[in-house]
């Protein structure tokens, strides 16, 4: 189980360091047992340094939000794969939703992104999911389908912890209304056969696939249950320590 906060454009360096501390805090206080969960935190890339120093000692990974596809050069404002492992993240979420949608990112750039991180040992949280149209079109599985052949054509994936993916449905995310338990489990699944086409049973069998869109710790456990679901990618509850710690308690138990 990985359970992973994404923190977007929320909190400045003190309160982004006081949360990163309070969720190592938290899960140190809980009586659950996190050997085979992971946890996570995405903060904004101004906050790297100071959420890592926060985070030292502590179980909880360091990720980012983006990563540049070249490895250097004018890009201006960007950030490249190995700044992120210079500053000791180990996860890059990749072709969020949010950036398909205002920066145009199309599959091709994640794709890129999805090389660079590989090339740098970080692992991508790759991130599909379809429209409220795509679904009541009933196109939501081809959707995905099209997604997970953008961003993973021709990516070699040498070991299943290399690669995380995040069902993220684009009409449950920061609405408050989640997937069903069933729908998830039943994208998951299509997920998991998609890999499993690429990669080989085995090594599909073992990566991670998140869930991601309003899971909140009312309704983690269920979808966290399902049998294709391995974690989940928080927004919103990942901002306050308390409820990414109660899902993260939730994984303990799935
Ligand atoms: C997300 O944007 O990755 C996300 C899952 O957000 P929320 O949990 O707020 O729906």
């Amino acid at each position: 189980m990985l359970i992973a906060g994404n923190w977007k454009m929320n909190t400045d360096v003190p309160a982004g360091r006081a949360l990163a501390r309070n969720v190592a805090a938290g899960l140190d206080r809980s009586d659950a047992d996190f050997s085979e969960v992971d946890v996570a935190v995405c903060p904004p890339f101004t906050h790297l340094q100071a959420v890592g120093e926060a985070l030292d000692g502590s179980s909880v990974a360091l990720g980012a939000q983006d990563v540049h596809a070249e490895e250097e050069g004018a890009y201006t404002s960007d950030i490249s794969a190995s700044m992120l492992t210079s500053i000791g993240c180990t996860y890059a979420i990749v072709g969020h939703s949010e950036r398909r949608q205002y920066y145009d990112e199309s599959d091709a750039e994640v794709n890129a992104k999805v090389v660079q991180a590989r090339a740098h040992g970080l692992v991508p949280i790759v991130c599909v999911g379809e429209t409220l149209e795509h679904r009541r079109s009933g196109d939501a599985e081809s959707v995905v389908r099209s997604q997970l052949e953008g961003a993973l054509d021709g990516v070699d994936v040498p070991r299943a912890d290399a690669l995380v993916v995040a069902y993220e449905p684009v009409w449950a995310i920061g609405t408050g209304e989640s997937a069903t338990p069933t729908q998830a489990q039943d994208m998951h699944a299509v997920v998991r056969s998609d890999l499993a086409g690429r990669y080989g049973e085995d090594l599909a069998a073992e990566v991670a696939l998140l869930y991601g869109g309003s899971m909140k710790p009312h309704n983690a456990a269920e979808l966290l249950g399902q049998p294709d679901v391995d974690g989940g990618l928080i927004g919103s509850a990942s901002l306050k320590a308390e409820s990414f710690v109660a899902i993260a308690e939730h994984a303990t138990e799935a």
